[in-house]
């Protein structure tokens, strides 16, 4: 009796606290551009995604920590067109 329901449902890891958790349980998130990061309800904008869970501290972190990301993504291309300049 009371089966997990996690059998096929895909799992996704908060990108703030490592938890797994069934993707529709997080929030997502988006890259829209190098500049701008989107919460996602739909779970279908394309980019490059990143999920959250649910918790306050998480989602307050959300911004913080994957603008942080998409910054270093920028930061290292930067850094080899100088290296090549
Ligand atoms: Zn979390």
């Amino acid at each position: 009796m009371g089966r997990p329901a996690t059998g096929h449902t895909p799992l996704r890891t908060c990108r703030v606290c490592r938890t797994q958790s069934p993707k529709h349980e997080l929030e997502r998130w988006v890259a829209v551009s190098e500049t701008e990061t989107r919460l996602d309800p739909t779970y279908q904008l394309p980019g490059r995604g990143w999920y959250t869970c649910k918790q306050a501290d998480c989602s307050r972190q959300a911004i913080k920590v994957i603008s942080g990301q998409a910054r270093g993504l920028r930061a290292r291309r930067q850094k080899q067109a100088q290296a090549t300049a």
